[in-house]
């Protein structure tokens, strides 16, 4: 593999000219949407009360590397890593459209899974958590990870809950909302996701990954066989390409119709006073989710205790990655805010910001070579911290020509995953949904 991608520098330097290909064998590919057309991401929470990562240069000229992966994410920058630890000799490039960790990899709530989202945890989940932990460990790097959050799975109703350990006005009391009927207990791990971007970006700088920012991947072409990107700057020749766009796969006209694009919007609040913070019950169960699939909330107490709230928006059209969010949106969310919290009625907001999450119908995510040497690790359902790390960790070591049974085990490529339906039925179908929800929000 690795002398493969030797010749192909070689071959690269001598100048080799990209040639379009109309339609992938493995992939029925669209073309991709105009990517640099996307504004600018305001920081979150989670990367405004940290020191600034230093910036990467924009990619300006063409290059030639062996494995090129697009996306500075917990993905993209887990594989450029392992991929560099594995194999020092070999010539890494990450592509990030904007900034490192600027996608949904910083916009997020910071729990850390030790399964895939809405499935068992199994052998294979687990030595994919394992790997975050001995990642702080033999970096020696600090992202706050602590596992043993006490969290709480919320539910409206009795009816979709078994031996609850929290009901009635027992709950409401402990957690400061009268909104849910039971819960059930369990230990989560939660983490610090802009100082784990961070650590990822520092241990990929030690390694000698070429990092880029700014520099969006707007087509991807071959040339003799090969994956080559183009970018605004100049073009990527790679031996082999990794795509770790997550919710961001479709504008790439890649996995259009087995990812949906939904969309989030995260608010923090002030510190809370000490009263309600006792009122919150988030100096014990710190962690909160509501049970549902598509329409759930999150709380979670941040390190200065603050009340962090996600709610969901909703889809709009598959490659849109960014919402215009209006005056109604923001009403909207703190209402779903206050209709289980109403004494944070005079808080104020200190940060607030969207993200993206990728959905697929069966709750897997999209991984694997779709095309050859082009690989995706996508569609995390929400719960990607864990498996974006350990998926790219695989993707790595498959690359570099490592047998794992574990990525054999995982492997599901678009193909093998339902599709959602049409595009023009997607807004409606979605929006109707959420209408609903927040009509049985405000009934009880
Ligand atoms: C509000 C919210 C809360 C969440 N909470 C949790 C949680 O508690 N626990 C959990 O496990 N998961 C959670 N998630 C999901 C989790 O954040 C994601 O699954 C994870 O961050 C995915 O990482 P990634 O690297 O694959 O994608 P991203 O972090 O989105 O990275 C993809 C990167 O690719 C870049 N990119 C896209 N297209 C191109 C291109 N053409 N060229 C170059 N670069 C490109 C983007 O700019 C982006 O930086 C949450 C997500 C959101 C939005």
């Amino acid at each position: 593999m690795k002398t493969q991608h030797k010749a192909l520098i070689a071959g690269a330097a001598a100048g080799a000219v990209a040639i379009p290909i109309v339609a992938a064998r493995k992939l029925n590919r669209r073309p991709a949407r105009d990517i640099r057309s996307e504004p600018a991401r305001a920081p979150s929470y989670w990367m405004a009360t940290i020191p600034e990562i230093p910036p990467a240069p924009q990619l300006a000229g063409d290059i030639t590397v062996d494995v090129a992966v697009v996306g500075g994410g917990f993905t993209g920058l887990a594989t450029a890593y392992y991929l560099k630890r594995h194999d020092p000799s070999i010539r890494v490039a990450l592509l990030e459209a904007q900034t490192m960790g600027s996608g949904s990899s910083t916009r997020n709530t910071g729990g850390v899974g030790r399964q895939l989202r809405g499935q068992e945890s199994t052998d294979a989940t687990q030595r994919g958590y394992e790997l975050i932990r001995s990642f702080e460990e033999r970096e020696e790097l600090a992202f706050d990870l602590n596992e043993e959050v006490a969290a709480l799975r919320l539910h409206r109703t009795l009816e979709t809950i078994d031996g609850p350990d929290l009901v009635g006005d027992e709950l409401a009391r402990q957690i400061g909302s009268s909104f849910y009927q039971a819960a059930e207990a369990f230990t989560a791990s939660s983490l610090h996701p802009g100082k784990f971007i961070t650590s990822l970006v520092n241990a990929n700088r030690q390694l000698d990954v070429e990092l880029y920012e700014h520099t969006p991947v707007t087509a991807l072409d071959r040339s003799a066989g090969r994956p080559v990107l183009a970018t605004p700057g100049g073009q990527v020749t790679a031996g082999d390409v990794v795509l770790a766009t997550n919710a961001y796969t479709p504008q790439l006209g890649v996995a259009v119709d087995q990812l949906l694009v939904m969309h989030q919007r995260v608010i923090v609040t002030q510190p809370l006073t000490d009263e309600e913070w006792d009122l919150s019950g988030l100096g014990h169960w710190s962690m909160r989710l509501e049970h549902g699939t598509y329409y759930t909330h999150t709380v979670r107490a941040t390190p200065d205790r603050r009340f962090f709230f996600r709610h969901v928006l909703g889809h709009r059209s598959q490659e849109a990655v960014s919402w215009n969010i209006d005056e109604r949106d923001i009403a909207t969310g703190w209402r779903e805010l206050l209709r289980r919290y109403p004494w944070l009625e005079n808080a104020s907001i200190d940060y607030s910001w969207l993200g993206v999450t990728a959905r697929t119908r069966d709750l897997w995510p999209v991984l694997g070579e779709i095309e050859d040497h082009v690989y995706l690790s996508a569609g995390y359902n929400g719960g990607g911290v864990m498996p974006s790390h350990y998926f790219g960790y695989l993707l790595a070591r498959r690359i570099l020509g490592h047998a794992d049974s574990d990525l054999d085990q995982l492997i599901r490529l678009p193909g093998e995953h339902p599709s959602w339906p049409p595009e023009s039925l997607r807004h409606p179908i979605f929006q109707g949904a959420m209408r609903y929800r927040r009509l049985l929000d405000g009934r009880r």
